[in-house]
């Protein structure tokens, strides 16, 4: 599995910091996604891939290997 975040179109709304807290973070000055380990994506793949379909600014993508 691979992740990507398009910080370009996130738009800060947190569900993926609040459904995967291992995988992402929000930076400070605009909330924008930051992706914080991504050696733990495969490990937390279901709430990865949960994230990916709650983000309400579809800015996250998973490829599947
Ligand atoms: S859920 Fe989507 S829009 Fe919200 S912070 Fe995460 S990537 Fe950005």
């Amino acid at each position: 599995m691979r992740l990507s975040a398009d910080r370009d179109t996130c738009v800060g709304a947190g569900m993926c910091v609040l459904t995967a807290p291992e995988v992402f973070d929000q930076d400070d000055e605009q909330g924008r996604v930051v992706i914080l380990d991504p050696g733990v994506v495969d490990e937390r793949a279901e709430a990865v891939r949960e994230a990916a379909v709650l983000c309400p600014a579809a800015a996250l993508t998973v490829t599947e290997d």
